[in-house]
């Protein structure tokens, strides 16, 4: 992925319940080990059996937990969210997880993914139980559904939510002796489940369970709620046959975390796969296969094993680099591309390369980074995307940018490649994209391709859609 051309990441969540542990401890490794999922802010709740507290800052998350910070949050129950923000602006008020207080008691609450009808439903929950809203965010309006939502039980209650909620939702919530996670009948946003040290963890990927020494049990299942409580762990799944999946096919491009496993599939082996697949459907002579460090590396390997064409790095990213709230202005990109990588000159000097990235969004830097390797000494460049055009916006918890952004939604590739000024652009197909991303089960959302949404949109909404309804 060129740097500062790419959809935002949405968010990771953790939850834990660890018998005589303090789970917070547990959910801070889990929160690091998913920080790739955003870096605005982060937070963790926990709870003893009769208190819950909670810390949340700006920023990345060593940088928001000293040790002292962990002195309230003591107790053998936490969640945990790391954010980027998709509904709501960065702020601390929308920092998570977020605690309410309703009918069923006190709630904290985080969440991945975007509810589509959160405007409507905010409006209700102020005229209904009078809701006093503290944050911009739509993860507020499921904290305070679900803390008054009718039932008997938390399953009763989520499941009253997941009829409620349009939209994107894998979430994690607390109350004083007790951890719900709920993924959303669509299973739009990843959820897996593992068990530690006698207790229960669940976590937006699994890399998170590797890290911690966890051991992974299943992914949750669309539509399924899980509870863990001293009592042990249960849980139910709402049937909705007339419904399929549509999990995210961005997380298997580029969220997810290579050493992650997304539905029986470990996402390096998928981007291997896409990347084969690439090479199959736009072959061209060349001397070297290089790929974007780090999140195209695997999609360029298995470009370079398809093709027979040998693989090298090109360019060697600073790991240091961090991600930062300022980007550069257009004058600088060429410095801020510089900043991120730097070419190996003996390795591209006179060669003809294959250079495969996962995703074109706005098109606005990739003629940067062709500069950088043509003034190291590039031959050919020629552009291979292990993602369709993406043409459409996305209204599922990404930032993905409006439609007028979208390169793809306004220029033919032709049109991109002459102002990328690269030799050639070839984009994976959705047919070859579908074809080698299936895992355990089919279903996958690809609306930013196709703009085929798996649930009614309104294509106005953005995502500062309830900043002025507080
Ligand atoms: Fe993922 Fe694209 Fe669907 Fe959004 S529109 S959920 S980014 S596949």
């Amino acid at each position: 992925m060129f740097p500062f051309d790419h959809p935002r990441e949405e968010c990771g969540v953790v939850g834990a319940y660890i018998p005589n542990a303090e789970a917070s401890r547990v959910a801070f490794f889990g929160l690091f080990a998913l920080q790739h999922r955003g870096q605005e802010s982060a937070g963790i709740a926990a709870a003893d059996g009769q208190t819950l507290n909670v810390h949340t800052d700006m920023g990345l998350v060593t940088q928001i937990f000293r040790e002292r910070d962990f002195l309230p949050l003591s107790g053998e129950f936490a969640i945990g969210h790391t954010r980027y923000s998709t509904t709501g602006t960065s702020q601390l008020c929308n920092a998570q997880p977020l605690v309410v207080q309703g009918l069923a008691g006190k709630l904290a609450l985080a969440h991945n993914g975007n509810i589509i009808n959160a405007s409507q439903l905010k409006k209700q929950l102020k005229e209904q139980w009078d809701c006093a809203f503290n944050t911009t965010t739509d993860s507020e309006v499921i904290a305070y559904l679900m803390v008054n939502a009718p039932g008997n039980s938390w399953e009763e209650r989520v499941f009253h939510c997941m009829r409620t909620l349009d939209g994107a939702f894998s979430l994690v919530a607390m109350t004083e002796d007790t951890v719900i996670a709920a993924r959303d009948p669509l299973g739009i946003r990843p959820l897996c489940l593992g068990r530690l040290s006698g207790g229960w963890i669940v976590a937006s990927e699994t890399c998170a369970l590797d890290h911690l020494g966890a051991e992974f049990v299943r992914d949750v299942q669309p539509g399924e709620v899980v509870i863990f409580d001293r009592q042990g762990m249960r849980s139910a799944v709402r049937q909705e046959p007339e419904r399929s999946r549509a999990m995210c096919i961005f997380e298997h491009i580029y969220f997810a975390r290579p050493d992650s496993v997304l539905d029986g599939t470990l996402v390096y082996t998928a981007r291997q796969r896409m990347g084969a697949q690439l090479a199959k459907e736009h072959p061209v002579e060349a001397d070297l296969v290089i790929g974007i460090p780090d999140s195209s590396t695997a999609a360029a390997v298995g470009y370079a094993r398809e093709s027979g064409i040998p693989y090298s790095d090109g360019l060697i990213k600073n790991r240091y680099v961090g991600r930062t709230f300022i980007e550069p202005e257009q004058r600088l990109r060429d410095l801020g591309v510089r900043q991120k990588f730097n070419p190996l000159p003996d390795v591209i000097r006179g060669q003809r390369l294959v250079v495969v990235d996962d995703s074109i969004v706005r098109g606005t830097t990739t003629p940067h980074v062709i500069k950088v390797l043509k003034r190291a000494g590039a031959r050919e460049i020629h552009i291979r995307v292990c993602a369709p055009p993406i043409k459409f916006p996305c209204y599922m918890g990404v930032d993905m940018a409006d439609q007028d952004e979208l390169i793809a939604a306004n220029k033919t590739v032709e049109e991109i490649r002459e102002l990328a000024g690269a030799d050639s652009l070839g984009f994976l197909s959705i047919e070859g994209l579908l074809k080698v991303s299936n895992g355990e089960h089919d279903g996958f959302c690809d609306a930013c391709f196709t703009g085929n949404y798996p649930v009614p949109v309104q294509l106005q909404l953005g995502k500062l859609v309830l900043e002025s309804d507080n």
